[in-house]
């Protein structure tokens, strides 16, 4: 994390201190923070600075990493030239195309270090939030990102969950928050190899609900090599999924 090396970024200090708390919990929580910013003025997230009402300040929404316009129009890899990447040509994955906003770097990727491990459950409303403004609402429900169990009574909360209810609510799209389960307690696919990563996922998600005919927006915090998410559309499609594609807030780029 390079937060305490930027000192514009003063806001930005997480605790770094994984908090254990209840699934109900973090509903609760921002439940309350969102009280206290109906009275207090809001200041950015990231800055500190008044923004006028706003989870983030305009000079620091500016300067956030967007992704450039010219990428694959199906993983959202940045491209110089052409619609559709060498690799989603030569293995077209199981989803339709992914809606990511940002680069995984600084600081996005320290926020959602701060959101998932430091406690601050309230950047669940900054980050869903801007996934609402910058997708496209033609889906028929928002599905998030299955934790594994162990991860979840570790974490005390799904983080693709805590986005997908804010972007669901920006985009009045339904939310189905058990239509998918995690039935493998895989390694995180951070620790492995990105070689690895489509193996460690295989069979590793289960869906209970009927999709028949139903265009699909899966969301999650990070897409790296889409491998987990090219496993959840396999089984999305088998419950009738028309379509599938991801709603991501950043996307690693290959080094
Ligand atoms: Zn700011
Ligand atoms: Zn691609």
């Amino acid at each position: 994390m390079e937060s305490a090396k930027n000192p514009r970024f003063k806001a930005l200090v997480s605790s770094g201190r994984p908090r254990r708390l209840s699934n109900f919990l973090p509903g609760l929580l921002n439940g309350c923070l969102d009280f206290a910013r109906a009275l207090l003025p809001q200041s950015c997230h990231l800055c500190g600075a008044d923004s006028a009402g706003a989870p983030l300040c305009s000079p620091c929404l500016e300067d956030l990493p967007w992704l450039p316009r010219d990428r694959c129009a199906v993983c959202a890899l940045p491209l110089p030239s052409g619609s559709i990447c060498g690799a989603c040509l030569d293995r077209p994955p199981r989803f339709d195309r992914v809606e990511a906003l940002f680069a995984y770097r600084y600081p996005v990727d320290a926020l959602i270090h701060a959101f998932k491990y430091g406690g601050r459950l309230a950047l669940a409303r900054v980050l869903g939030g801007l996934v609402a403004r910058a997708v496209g609402r033609d889906v028929d429900a928002i599905v998030p990102m299955p934790l594994a169990h162990g991860r979840l009574a570790e974490r005390g909360f799904n983080q693709a969950l805590e986005i997908a209810r804010v972007a669901a609510a920006g985009t009045s799209v339904r939310l189905l928050p058990d239509a998918c389960r995690k039935v493998a307690d895989t390694p995180p696919q951070a620790t492995l190899p990105w070689k690895e990563r489509a193996r460690n996922v295989r069979r590793a998600f289960a869906c209970d609900a009927d999709l028949n005919g139903m265009r699909v927006a899966v969301v999650d915090d990070v897409l790296t090599t889409g491998a987990t998410l090219n496993e959840l559309a396999r089984v999305l499609r088998r419950a009738g999924a028309a379509e599938v594609r991801g709603w991501v807030v950043a996307r690693t780029l290959p080094r």
